[in-house]
């Protein structure tokens, strides 16, 4: 088998980009990965349509990258989302921009983008090795030696490439192993924590399902300080509620805040408050349903409100505020109008915590930044060892951002470990 310049190990976004890039610089590369395919996850990402990339500009991806985004500045001014279309259009991969400049292949099939992927890795000569479990990366007179995988085979490298992702959705693979051969290379793994993942509540309207499968349209979500009541963040976009709590864009994009605020404070839950008029001020909102209750005095609130909220709401919305449905318009009081408007503009759940790391869309936490050199992606603890991917400490909304990261990560780890590997 004799030696490689590169081993990259696994076979997600990063690694593939990782081993065509090594490839394309000159490498004589193995990939390994542990599963029976390669790009298990990004198969099944994006609904199964592959949210590739985010058309935006450097600046707007960098802020939807709230997880140490700000690290992948040098990252992207050497390959960066255009790059990465581009990279995928000369593959055969036509795309498509969706909303907010989110990138999809034509053909709506991540099965297709894995596909190209794999081929492209494979015309570059690179060796593919399924059902290949790592073990361990070796590590000898303070470098890297290589790796050894199931069986007990030692093979060696120049470089290796640890590509192995993040803990969430471990049937695809990622199950964490590269944090702990980053650990013996004597970095740090910052502490792991689920993103990008739906929330949870025990409000009596949540556990008695009567908002099951309800969706809102362009609301706004606030998660306020449990303790200081103060606001933490606030995203505008669909939600839903669920059986155990909140998903949908909007909520997922909250999860993270929602997860260091109870970490960090130890308290039992956080406020969600959800904006259903996010357009209308509370006053203008108050000023119009006054006078449409003063033009239809006989008709009651449960019904006018049916006209102004999703029905499943209605009751809810009254429960809340504790003002009667039956109240005519023209019985209607100032003071329970506000009520109702405070409760739809400020409808609050308590979040008493998220679905666990393993239904996560994304890990936070990783290998922390400040250990890897973020021009070439290379350890600083131990030369000739490389990270990409979800594996780092890095992590982004959804909109096309983590496969972004990973990919672009993946070709600069490759390109600089195939470079290291012929220094002479
Ligand atoms: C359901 C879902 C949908 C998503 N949709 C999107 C989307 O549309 N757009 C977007 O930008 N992001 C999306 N994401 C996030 C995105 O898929 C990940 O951030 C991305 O796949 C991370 O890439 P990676 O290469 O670092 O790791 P992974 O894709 O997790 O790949 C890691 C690979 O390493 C292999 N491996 C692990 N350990 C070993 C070992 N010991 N030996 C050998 N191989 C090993 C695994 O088998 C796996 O193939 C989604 C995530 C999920 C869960």
């Amino acid at each position: 088998m004799g030696m490689y310049d590169v081993i990259v190990i696994g076979g997600g976004p990063a690694g593939l980009m990782a081993a065509a890039s090594a490839g394309m610089h000159g490498a004589r590369v193995l990939l390994l990965d542990k599963g029976d395919k390669l790009g298990r996850k990004l198969a099944i990402s994006g609904g199964g349509r592959c949210n590739v990339t985010n058309n935006k500009d450097i600046d707007e991806l960098i802020r939807n990258i709230p997880g140490n985004g700000r690290f992948l500045y040098s990252v992207f001014a050497e390959f960066d989302n255009r790059d990465l279309a581009r990279f995928f259009e000369d593959m055969g991969v036509r795309l498509k921009e969706e909303d907010n400049g989110r990138m999809f292949p034509v053909s709506d099939s991540a099965k297709s983008v894995v596909n190209a992927l794999v081929r492209n890795v494979r015309a570059a000569g690179t060796e593919i090795r399924t059902h290949t479990p790592v073990e361990r990366v070796i590590y000898e007179n303070g470098r890297v030696w290589g790796v050894q995988v199931r069986g007990g085979e030692k093979i060696r490298a120049r470089a290796v490439v640890v590509a192995t992702g993040g803990k969430s959705v471990p049937h695809t693979g990622s199950t964490g192993d590269g944090y702990v051969w980053a650990e013996e290379a004597g970095h740090t793994i910052t502490e792991l924590f689920p993103t990008e993942v739906p929330l949870t509540s025990k409000e009596p309207f949540i556990r008695n399902r009567s908002l099951q499968g309800l969706s809102l349209r362009d609301v706004t979500l606030t998660v306020l300080h449990p303790v200081k009541s103060k606001k933490l963040v606030t995203h505008r976009g669909d939600a839903l509620f669920t059986h155990f709590g909140l998903s949908g864009p909007a909520a997922l994009r909250c999860s993270q805040f929602v997860v260091k605020a109870l970490r960090q404070t130890g308290a039992p839950d956080v406020p969600v408050v959800i904006d259903f008029f996010p357009d209308e001020s509370a006053n203008a909102l108050e000023e119009k349903w006054w006078s449409h209750a003063r033009n239809h005095p006989k008709r009651t609130l449960r019904n006018t409100l049916k006209e102004l909220l999703p029905d499943r709401l209605v009751e809810t919305v009254l429960g809340k505020a504790g003002v009667d449905g039956d109240t005519t318009g023209s019985r209607l009081s100032r003071e329970g109008l506000r009520s109702i408007v405070k409760e739809v503009k400020q409808f609050t759940v308590r979040i008493s915590g998220t679905l666990p790391l393993e239904k996560a869309f994304v890990t936070g936490g990783g290998v922390h930044v400040k250990e890897i050199d973020p021009r070439t992606m290379q350890s600083k603890r131990m030369p000739g060892l490389f990270f990409c991917g979800e594996v780092i400490d890095v992590h982004g909304y959804t909109g096309g951002y983590n496969i972004t990261a990973a990919s672009c990560t993946g070709y600069v780890a490759g390109k600089h470990a195939a470079l290291l590997s012929k220094a002479p």
